[in-house]
């Protein structure tokens, strides 16, 4: 009989599937606790179990999540890169990030949803070092998460994770199936217990389907266009080739935001390149009529696309610009930049 990853079932799925096996629904609950709130990925260890249920368990089921290989911690901003291992040997990464402010302390958990990225922006390292690999399952996904929690029990760090973001390596909307079950896994009660709203997917503009997806689960979303107009998005994202702006924004505006929401705009700032007076026009023509936030990142370079960051007065010229038309504008200070963590960085490295 061949084992299925128990991480790959939502709770309504585990019921549904204990039933088959003639045995009580309680019994998902009771699982469910051990892996996602207590952490434990051993049957043996699930003390309120029989030999005999364990054993039944361990015939029908799999427990297994990617290994960590390798932790880089950035000293300077508090965050860590992992690098994990699945089972059939693929390198994924995902990164902690730990932020505090006076009125409150923040972890996000950033995930990788593929093995490297079939899009191929220029300006990343996933997508021009490394490739398409292949897709993750849910498994894979929520395995994540939990193997970095695990670490932190172990390493005695805070465990409590208030974020969860899709915007490691891969493209969203181009695993949408997997996604959408470990988001089940990351909101259920029974699983990881977060609110839809702490949840956000960062996608390069995969036009169809993404409002209908946003008003189903209630996430946040984030767009990474980087460029205002068609003629330099599609030379820097080959991807608006197929989803031109017009389709992109025709389907940002299908999106019902609730009172306090907005879609969040990641605009990467590079130096000469989409960083001037005109380019601010654009991308204020751009989102006029949509409740957005921008966030300007500053470009962290890597090997194979050498542009520059913006100058800091390009950045403030920008900052100034869209605050002046009533846009809500941040600048990101990437985490994790000194362990090559930040947007657009992760691209394994030889850690050896
Ligand atoms: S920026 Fe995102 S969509 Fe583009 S190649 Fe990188 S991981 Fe893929």
């Amino acid at each position: 009989m061949k084992k299925t990853n128990l991480f790959d079932f939502t709770y309504p799925e585990l019921e549904k599937t204990l039933e088959e096996i003639n045995l009580p629904r309680f019994r998902a609950k009771q699982l469910f606790d051990w892996l996602y709130k207590k952490l434990v990925f051993d049957f043996d260890l699930m003390s309120n179990f029989s030999s005999e249920q364990k054993r039944i368990f361990a015939k029908k089921f799999r427990l297994y999540i990617p290994t960590i290989e390798h932790v880089a911690h950035s000293s300077s901003d508090s965050s860590y890169k992992f690098l994990l291992k699945t089972d059939d040997g693929k390198q994924i990464e995902s990164v902690l990030i730990k932020e505090k402010t006076s009125s409150r302390e923040r972890s996000t958990i950033c995930v990788s949803c593929m093995v490297g990225c079939p899009l191929g922006c220029k300006f990343c390292a996933t997508g021009s070092e490394i490739g398409f690999v292949r897709k993750l399952s849910c498994a894979e996904i929520v395995g994540q998460v939990l193997a970095i929690l695990k670490h932190a029990q172990e390493n005695n760090y805070s465990q409590k994770i208030t974020n969860i973001v899709f915007m490691g390596m891969g493209e969203p909307f181009l695993n949408i199936e997997q996604v959408q079950k470990s988001i089940a896994l990351f909101t259920s009660t029974n699983g990881i217990s977060l609110s839809p709203s702490k949840i956000a997917v960062s996608t390069a503009g995969i036009g169809p389907g993404i409002a209908q997806f946003i008003n189903e689960t209630g996430i946040r979303l984030a767009v990474s266009l980087h460029f205002p107009t068609n003629e330099l998005r599609s030379e820097y994202m080959p991807i608006n080739k197929q989803f031109p702006l017009d389709k992109l924004f025709a389907e940002l505006k299908k999106i019902n935001l609730k009172k306090r929401d907005h879609i969040l705009i990641e605009y990467l700032m590079l130096d000469g390149i989409n960083d001037t007076l005109t380019h601010v026009k654009q991308l204020q023509k751009l989102v006029h009529g949509l409740k957005v936030k921008i966030n300007l990142i500053p470009y962290n370079p890597i090997k194979k696309f050498r542009a520059k960051t913006s100058s800091p007065k390009s950045i403030e010229n920008f900052v100034a610009y869209l605050k002046g038309k009533g846009i809500f504008t941040s600048v990101r200070h990437s985490k994790g930049i000194e362990v090559e963590g930040g947007c657009g960085q992760l691209a394994l490295k030889n850690h050896g």
